[in-house]
């Protein structure tokens, strides 16, 4: 078996029969045609995968395919990235060329070719918002297609390769961005931020500092802190129910989504006092309620009790079902 828990920001262990390296897409057509009907997992950063199962009797793919190219349009960029980059260091080469729209979603953890899958977002955006194209390799039909962005189903956390597990391997997103800046400054704080620093609100370069401050003084750093992010999502609920929540709950944050409303599930798990809540090596996070965290020593029957505690306390005060976010290998029952 090879040992792969440090292969994962949660750090539960995980071994594998084998594991594949696919370093180009020619090297992915001619090795997946074999592992069509294998048992797979595909494995990027391991920043949203929470092992339940320590042993994977299959074969874990790591693409690590690399690429970097850009095609101007006037003022638009389109920039073709391969899926073994990591987000966070494509999106400060952006920002280094000045091709802009990716600033609020500076430091979160991964790989590029993770970032369609839930459609990943903060302060504002998601990457739906520059998302143009993305190129998957199909083991259902065995072969390399091209998907436009109208194509995938972009939602909450959501993706037509999130509903469909296991089919699609992500080998390249194409974003599209700007030499022009969009400043979009008025989620969270962080223009607070931009004027305690002295710093530009126009400046993407400038909002991506405030974006990087703000993440890093108030969500625990996966190296330092085992994590996977927010552990559940926020629910999305029709307006009736958020304003029955809302005469009872006063101060629960809401947020208009599409023709629903998104609640802010932290809020709810703080309200219930189970911040600092530990369960064996497993933590409710102190400053944020959203992230759970293993301090080393944290087995899965752990935090299958503290997800259980959480889900059930939520249910019986607000009457909502949390769903788990990251993608999980096994199961929490
Ligand atoms: C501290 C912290 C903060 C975070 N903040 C945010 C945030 O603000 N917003 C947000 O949206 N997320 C956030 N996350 C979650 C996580 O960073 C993202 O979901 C990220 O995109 C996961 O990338 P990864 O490469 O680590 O994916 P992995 O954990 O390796 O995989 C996640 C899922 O994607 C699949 N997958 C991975 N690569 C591919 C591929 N090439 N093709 C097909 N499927 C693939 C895997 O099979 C798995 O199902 C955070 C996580 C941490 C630890």
């Amino acid at each position: 078996m090879f040992e792969l828990t440090d292969l994962t920001t949660l750090k539960l262990p995980f071994r594998a029969a084998s594991i594949l390296k696919l370093s180009s897409i020619e090297n992915v057509c001619v090795s997946m045609p074999e592992l069509a009907s294998a048992p797979r997992f595909i494995l990027g950063g391991g920043s949203n995968l929470v092992v339940l199962e320590p042993e994977f009797e299959g074969v874990v793919l790591r693409p690590e395919i690399h690429c970097f190219e850009m095609n101007e349009a006037g003022s638009e960029i389109f920039l073709e990235v391969g899926a073994g980059h990591q987000w966070h260091e494509v999106v400060m080469r952006t920002l280094e060329h000045g091709w802009y729209g990716l600033e609020n979603l500076a430091l979160i953890p991964g790989w590029m070719g993770a970032a369609p899958l839930q459609n990943i977002g903060a302060y504002g955006v998601e990457l739906k918002d520059h998302c143009y194209r993305v190129k998957l390799y199909d083991f259902e039909e065995q072969a390399v297609i091209d998907l436009d962005a109208s194509e995938l189903h972009f939602g909450y956390r959501h993706s037509i390769l999130k509903e469909n597990p296991g089919r699609f391997l992500v080998l390249t997103v194409t974003l599209k961005l700007s030499t022009v800046p969009n400043p979009r400054v008025g989620y969270g704080a962080i223009t607070e931020e931009l004027e305690k620093q002295g710093l530009s609100s126009t400046d993407p370069c400038d909002i991506a500092k405030a974006v990087i401050s703000i993440r890093q003084s108030k969500l625990p750093d996966p190296v330092m802190t085992p994590n996977v992010g927010s552990f559940f999502k926020n629910p999305v609920v029709p307006s009736e129910v958020a304003e029955r929540l809302k005469a009872e709950f006063p101060e629960i944050p809401t947020y208009a989504d599409g023709a629903q409303i998104k609640l802010a599930a932290g809020w709810m798990i703080d309200h219930l006092g189970l911040k600092g809540h530990q369960v064996g090596g497993f933590s409710v996070h102190n400053h944020q309620a959203l992230v759970l965290t293993n301090d080393g020593t944290g087995n899965a029957d752990d935090l299958r009790e503290l997800v259980a505690l959480v889900r059930s306390s939520v249910k019986a005060t607000f009457g909502l079902s949390l769903a788990v976010e990251p993608t999980q290998l096994g199961h929490f029952n």
